[in-house]
């Protein structure tokens, strides 16, 4: 298995440091010729979803990754992932738009939005979370599901092949969403 990074901007290191902990091959996607070769899953991280929609767009990245997401590639958005990749976004725009799912973008306000907590995970139970001007989920459409709740808001969902998380799993020494991610990818 070989699983790319969307490497152009924000905390991609880090889900680095988590597959190799998991044993897993994973490489960087910086420019378009990153995706020609062949891989089995994309990870979304976190940073500034404005920054990395605008530099996918201008890469022209953002099309050619759109379709493989279409295409049923399995994709794993952390934080600003979470936000390139939901349909609807308050306080923003959507980018691939291909999860039906609607955020509130800084839902924790800007400044003093960082904060941990643990709460149970569909199917894991409790696992930490670490959030740093995170989005929350607002609702979930029919295709999706909602797999974790933090103060009454949705913070992780998935759908098909795609999971979201609210919360930077990368930035933990948890290694259990990473893992679910990777069984999804098997299924
Ligand atoms: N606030 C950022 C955004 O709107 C997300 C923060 C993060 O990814 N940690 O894109």
């Amino acid at each position: 298995m070989n699983i790319g990074i969307l490497a152009l901007q924000g905390a991609f290191a880090e889900h680095g440091t988590v597959l190799d902990h998991l044993g897993i091959e994973h490489f960087e996607i910086r420019q378009r010729q990153d995706i020609e070769r062949s891989f089995d899953a994309l990870i979304l991280p976190g940073g500034e979803s404005t920054v990395i929609s605008k530099l996918l767009r201008d890469l022209e990245l953002l099309e050619p990754l759109a379709e493989k997401i279409e295409n049923g590639l399995p994709v794993f958005g952390t934080c600003a992932g979470l936000i390139l990749l939901a349909r609807e976004v308050e306080g923003g725009v959507s980018c691939f738009g291909c999860m039906d799912i609607s955020v509130k973008r800084n839902a924790y306000g800007r400044q003093l939005g960082s904060f941990y907590t643990e709460a149970e995970f569909h199917g894991l139970g409790r696992v930490p979370m670490t959030f740093i001007r995170a989005p929350y989920i607002r609702s979930v459409g029919s295709q999706a599901q909602a797999l974790a709740m933090v103060d009454g808001q949705i913070v992780a969902a998935k759908q098909g092949s795609m999971l979201v998380t609210a919360f930077h799993p990368e930035l933990t020494d948890n290694l259990a969403i990473h893992e679910y991610f990777l069984k999804m990818i098997k299924n």
